[in-house]
């Protein structure tokens, strides 16, 4: 089983070909509403890539709570640690301009109210075989997970910030993307990040997009993971994706290699199609595409 502690939001997206100034109202073309957030989207992905998956987090009280509670139940996600609090929900407000430009405002709103697993939450947890966190709660309840927890620690530093000594001493696996990898070790090659990542964690993969991933231990040498050559269409959450389903293989008792592998191929999967939790392929699709 694979837990995931972390956020859900809703992204409230309108399409418009001018982006209104202060005062101003303008016309859009579209508006989407698309359930989301990194702690989502991971537990969907882990899902459906075919691993008991449980989500620990919190929506309000709003009309979006019951539609992201849907949407992580559809998928398969155990919503039993799903609370549900006074007031807003996590939000996402985007503008989309017609160049593709994009102006966000996120408000944390139930996420922001998090302050550290439960003691239930935690029951959960270590009956599980990893974590998997992201940076979208409070540090607080992160750096609380990641220390109570007794299973295995994957970190997506996204969205990226400085990282306590506390929660890294605590940390078994982190998955940056090439950016995030750069902000954090101030290194832009990523086979140096890497090594500099290995001091702070025993384990780290950085994505490199359409590069492939490169993953490292404290012990061997690093490996590369070509990336499945595709044409991409929408890579939201590509990285949620290979997290989810790197996970869940590594849980299966693969070898780095194919678990490696097996993520990967996940992830080309939902960058062929749009949207995030939407895009991200099943189990069968997955192995499918594998064979
Ligand atoms: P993030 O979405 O967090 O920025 P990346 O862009 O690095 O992360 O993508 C994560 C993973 O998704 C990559 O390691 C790769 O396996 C896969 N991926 C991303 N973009 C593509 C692409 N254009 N073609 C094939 N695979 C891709």
């Amino acid at each position: 089983m694979i837990s995931v502690f972390g956020s859900a939001n809703m992204d409230l997206v309108a399409y418009t070909a001018v982006v209104p100034g202060r005062g101003e109202t303008v016309t859009g073309h579209a508006f989407r509403t698309i359930p989301g957030g990194k702690g989502a989207n991971q537990a969907v992905a882990a899902a459906r890539a075919g691993a008991a998956t449980c989500f620990v987090g919190a929506v309000g009280d709003d009309a979006f709570g019951p539609v992201m509670r849907d949407t992580l139940a559809g998928a398969g996600v155990d919503v039993s640690r799903l609370r549900v609090v006074p007031g807003s929900s996590g939000i996402a407000h985007i503008v989309v301009d017609d160049d593709g430009g994009n102006s966000i405002i996120v408000i944390p709103g139930a996420n922001g109210t998090i302050t550290a697993p439960s003691d239930e939450d935690l029951a959960v947890i270590d009956r599980s075989d990893a974590l998997l966190l992201q940076l979208e709660l409070p540090m607080e309840a992160v750096v609380a997970a990641a220390r109570r927890a007794r299973v295995p620690v994957v970190l997506t530093p996204a969205p990226v910030q400085d990282l306590p000594r506390e929660l890294l001493g605590a940390v078994d696996l982190i998955v940056p993307n090439e950016h995030e990898a750069a902000a954090i070790t101030g290194l832009a090659d990523p086979e140096e990040a890497l090594k500099a990542l290995l001091d702070l964690v025993p384990e780290a993969v950085i994505t490199l997009g359409a590069e492939g991933a490169l993953y490292g231990a404290r012990t061997g040498r690093p490996l590369r993971v070509p990336a499945v050559p595709v044409r991409a269409v929408d890579t939201t959450a590509a990285g949620d994706t290979f997290v989810g389903a790197l996970a869940v293989a590594r849980a299966e008792g693969r070898p780095q290699e194919q678990a490696l592998r097996f993520a990967a191929t996940a992830a080309a999967l939902s960058v062929q199609r749009p949207g995030a939790s939407t895009s991200m392929p099943t189990r069968p699709e997955i192995e499918a595409a594998l064979a």
